[in-house]
């Protein structure tokens, strides 16, 4: 049997959602990127006027608001739709100003607590590749296989501007970096669920890498763990 719950976790612009998407297309498995569930409310909290240093506020829009994550309707480069309360913010999610904003959201206790409980339903299904900071140490920490997926803030940067050029926006390469590093001090320092690789997570250095290499890589750790089983 494969693993059938598989946690990809890993800084910002590490390349978990390019390989855990394609993960997800070879074993069939249903690929769940969670950092857009936490896009979504920092997106709903700035449409909404909400300040985001409102800890209360922010948390009462996590608890409320419907985020809906479902395979894509459109062939324009989505690896999903997210809907807010019905509405479409797929790209608005991107955003750089969702960018600036979502770690102080993402670092607030119940903001977690409402998330981490609807990703930890939908994981449990199993069938899995389920991506993010936390998923080995705090969403699914009986995930049959875990993935931690690092390169240097720089390289991250680097792959990130590329693909703001090739999407055709306007991208400045220190901006990206400064955000990057940001984000990764963010995530890192919280108290709740700060990103860190499980203890038992495989840990792959991607910076040398490219993508195929990296899925070639771990298919072969999900053969090993089928001939363990
Ligand atoms: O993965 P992505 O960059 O889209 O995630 C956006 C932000 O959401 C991260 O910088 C992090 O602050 C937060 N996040 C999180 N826990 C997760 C997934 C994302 O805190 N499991």
């Amino acid at each position: 049997m494969l693993p059938r719950i598989i946690a990809i976790d890993g800084p910002a612009a590490s390349g978990k959602s390019t390989l855990g998407l394609r993960l997800a297309e070879r074993l069939g498995y249903l690929f769940f990127d969670t950092g857009v569930m936490y896009r979504a409310v920092t997106w709903a909290a700035l449409e909404r006027g909400i300040p985001i240093s409102d800890e209360a506020a922010v948390v009462a829009l996590a608890e409320s608001v419907q985020i809906d994550v479902r395979p894509p309707s459109q062939a324009d480069g989505r690896t999903s739709d997210v809907l807010v309360d019905g509405q479409d913010v797929t790209w608005q999610v991107r955003s750089s100003e969702v960018d600036a904003h979502v770690s102080p959201v993402s670092a607030y206790p119940g903001v977690r607590r409402a998330l981490t409980l609807q990703q930890r339903r939908i994981g449990l299904r199993g069938n899995v590749v389920m991506v993010g900071r936390d998923i080995g140490t705090v969403v699914l920490p009986e995930a049959d296989l875990k993935i931690y997926l690092d390169a240097s803030p720089e390289e991250r940067a680097r792959r990130r501007y590329r693909e703001m050029i090739q999407r055709g926006e306007k991208a400045e390469f220190d901006k990206i970096l400064a955000g990057v590093r940001k984000r990764d001090e963010i995530d890192s320092g919280r108290a709740v669920a700060p990103l860190r690789p499980a203890e038992d997570a495989v840990i792959i250095n991607s910076e040398c890498m490219s993508a195929e290499e990296v899925l070639s890589l771990v298919e072969s750790l999900c053969r090993r763990w089928e001939a363990t089983e």
